[in-house]
């Protein structure tokens, strides 16, 4: 999903923290090749300072202060300011949010933490920080990190999915993120599973409202939501992981069942978009057998006589949701030097 937004710095007023953390981005020992890249998470936010040439100067965690707008307006100021003061006012400001920013409205929008819909998250960071701060969806942040530097370096078009708590993607397409009017482009969990069996309809219920939904089949929890239905057992999408490698036939059969729903589910976008690589991301990434399985179930559902897109394991790992913040920020910087990408 996509909800790319830049928002140019305010000179309204801002609070007195805000004014001191504008006068450290004022001093001389700017970084302007230097991009700060933020993860908020529900729980912990997490910061990278990247050098032009991806070199990690540092990065760090702190909780995220749950529930609590101006707080966490407050945190990523304060992030911002420990940057500037320790390396030097970076180039370039990017946020990775679990929600994206209307373009319509420029509001917040489907976030799951709750606090930051409604509001008009981009301004305000804007205001606080006395600077332009890009923001998109953590899953186009995860996707622009692999494209940029990652598994997909040097691929024309790469699309990004997260197999994690939810499904989620991002598209990324001559290094650029996709997005539309819609802040959806990826939105990808929830689309039906194609080319369904009778037992898979109407399929689970979804939270969105409706049934049989790719995240309800391809999600950790609906990998054992699936498990639980076929073999009456109760395990995590990890322990059902370590009961096939263990030669529990039930697992195993699950496994490739999640296995060939994906390849349905892959094929069905790889049929639109045509992506040169495909990256998996989020806790699912690590099942190894994904790899090896999907491209020889592609041939049966991909419109094409031999299906040359090359799925890869995602490079930088838990990383690449603050990466890829940098790196939006980096890109949606209104005169960036060439020097940069
Ligand atoms: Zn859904």
């Amino acid at each position: 999903m996509s909800g790319l937004s830049a928002i140019g710095g305010t000179n309204g007023e801002a609070g007195g923290g805000s004014l001191r953390a504008r006068a450290r981005f004022d001093n001389r020992d700017a970084h302007p090749g230097d991009a700060l890249g933020i993860d908020l998470g529900g729980t912990k936010t997490e910061a990278i300072v990247l050098a032009a040439d991806g070199t990690v100067r540092d990065r760090w965690r702190v909780p995220s202060p749950t529930g609590d707008y101006d707080a966490t307006v407050r945190l990523i100021r304060d992030l911002a300011a420990d940057a500037a003061a320790r390396f030097g006012a970076p180039g370039s400001v990017g946020v990775g949010i679990p929600g994206a920013v209307a373009p319509a409205s420029g509001l917040v929008q489907n976030a799951n933490s709750t606090w930051l819909n409604g509001r008009p998250f981009a301004v305000d960071l804007a205001a606080a920080l006395g600077r332009p701060v890009a923001l998109a969806n953590d899953a186009d942040c995860f996707a622009l990190s692999e494209a940029s530097d990652g598994a997909g370096a040097g691929a024309a078009s790469v699309w990004g999915i997260i197999l994690g708590t939810g499904v989620g993607s991002g598209i990324v397409v001559h290094g650029r993120l996709l997005g539309g009017p819609n802040a959806i482009a990826g939105e990808w969990g929830h689309t039906p599973l194609p080319w369904p069996a009778d037992d898979e309809r109407p399929g689970p219920a979804c939270y969105c409202g409706k049934a049989g939904c790719v995240e309800t089949f391809l999600s950790g929890p609906g990998l054992a939501a699936d498990h639980r239905r076929a073999t009456g057992a109760d395990l995590s999408a990890a322990e059902i992981a370590a009961a096939a490698s263990a030669g529990d036939a039930g697992a195993r059969a699950t496994l490739a069942r999640h296995a060939e729903r994906l390849a349905r589910a892959t094929a069905c976008v790889v049929n639109v978009l045509d992506p040169e690589v495909i990256v998996l991301g989020g806790g699912l990434s690590n099942l190894a057998h994904l790899y090896d399985a999907l491209p020889k179930l592609w041939p049966r559902w991909v419109f094409a006589p031999a299906v040359a897109t090359r799925l890869a394991p995602p490079k930088h790992g838990d990383s690449s949701g603050v990466r890829g913040a940098a790196w939006l920020g980096r890109q949606a910087r209104p005169h960036p030097e060439k020097s940069s990408r």
